[in-house]
């Protein structure tokens, strides 16, 4: 019990005895502690793009006669910080959904080529022809949630993007493996220093602050990537070493493959 924290209660009871009850609130104490950061964390990270927009107002609305240049710059960058919000709050509502004990996980089977080639799209999209993006399909077909699958291959794909400089490299693959089937997405960016990697999936953490949000980073990326993969019983794997590369990978167990090709 050295760890733990015990609340006792004496209860009286027949004939003057007594019964000690003991309540273990380690558990529960940690949660809390969870959940007060998750809070003051969400806080922080909203007050900023707030403090930026309620700052252009002041300046408009003191300002009327303020040049129309200087009023369209000023609208960009409230407008980047409204996106910034909404970002925000939508990764911390589906996190929230993905963690609901009452969250069923709709499955069905997920057209992997599909999504996987969707997913292509939108990378292409994103790197804007600055990375060389290739796509190998040859896994199977799995059973699971095609919108909650997506939002997790999604987010691995886009920090490759994001955390790898002009000109980098982006492999993407899909294939068969011994005990079902794996996803993975390699590339030669950043990389991550060891004692980084296994805090990754903790909400808000990041490895540098201020290259996640010029990145538009939330921060809760991988947290949203964990989740999905438990609902699922499949496995994150991340290899990486700084100024080299990553590799995020994905193991899906065989007891959701729906049929090998
Ligand atoms: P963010 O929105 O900040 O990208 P994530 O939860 O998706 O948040 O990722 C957490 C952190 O992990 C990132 O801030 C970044 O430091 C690091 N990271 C994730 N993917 C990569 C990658 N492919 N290369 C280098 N660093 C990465």
């Amino acid at each position: 019990f050295r760890d733990r924290k015990l609340i006792a209660h004496i209860i009286p009871f027949e004939n003057r005895r007594q019964i000690l009850v003991t309540h273990d609130v380690t558990e529960s104490e940690r949660i809390d502690m969870m959940r007060r950061d998750f809070i003051a964390n969400a806080s922080h990270e909203l007050r900023t793009p707030l403090t930026v927009i309620n700052g252009f107002l002041e300046i408009a609305s003191l300002q009327p006669d303020l040049d129309i240049p200087t009023r369209n710059a000023h609208l960009k960058l409230m407008s980047e910080q409204g996106e910034r919000m909404q970002r925000l709050v939508e990764d911390m509502l589906t996190l929230t959904r993905l963690e609901s004990v009452d969250h069923l996980l709709r499955t069905e089977v997920v057209n992997m080529r599909g999504l996987l080639e969707q997913i292509l799209q939108e990378a292409e999209a994103l790197s804007a022809g600055r990375h060389q993006i290739s796509l190998s399909v040859e896994g199977p077909d799995i059973k699971g949630s095609t919108d909650e699958i997506r939002s997790a291959l999604t987010n691995l794909v886009t920090n490759a993007i994001r955390y790898t400089p002009q000109g980098g490299r982006i492999e993407i693959c899909w294939q068969s493996v011994e005990q079902g089937a794996k996803f993975s997405v390699r590339d030669n960016g950043i990389g991550i220093s060891p004692e980084h990697i296994s805090r990754l999936t903790e909400r808000f953490y990041r490895v540098d602050k201020s290259r996640s949000r010029e990145t538009q980073g939330t921060g809760l990326g991988l947290a949203i990537v964990k989740h999905v993969l438990l609902r699922h019983n499949a496995q994150l794997f991340i290899e990486s070493t700084p100024e080299v590369g990553s590799v995020f990978a994905v193991q899906f167990p065989g007891t959701v493959l729906h049929q090998l090709h």
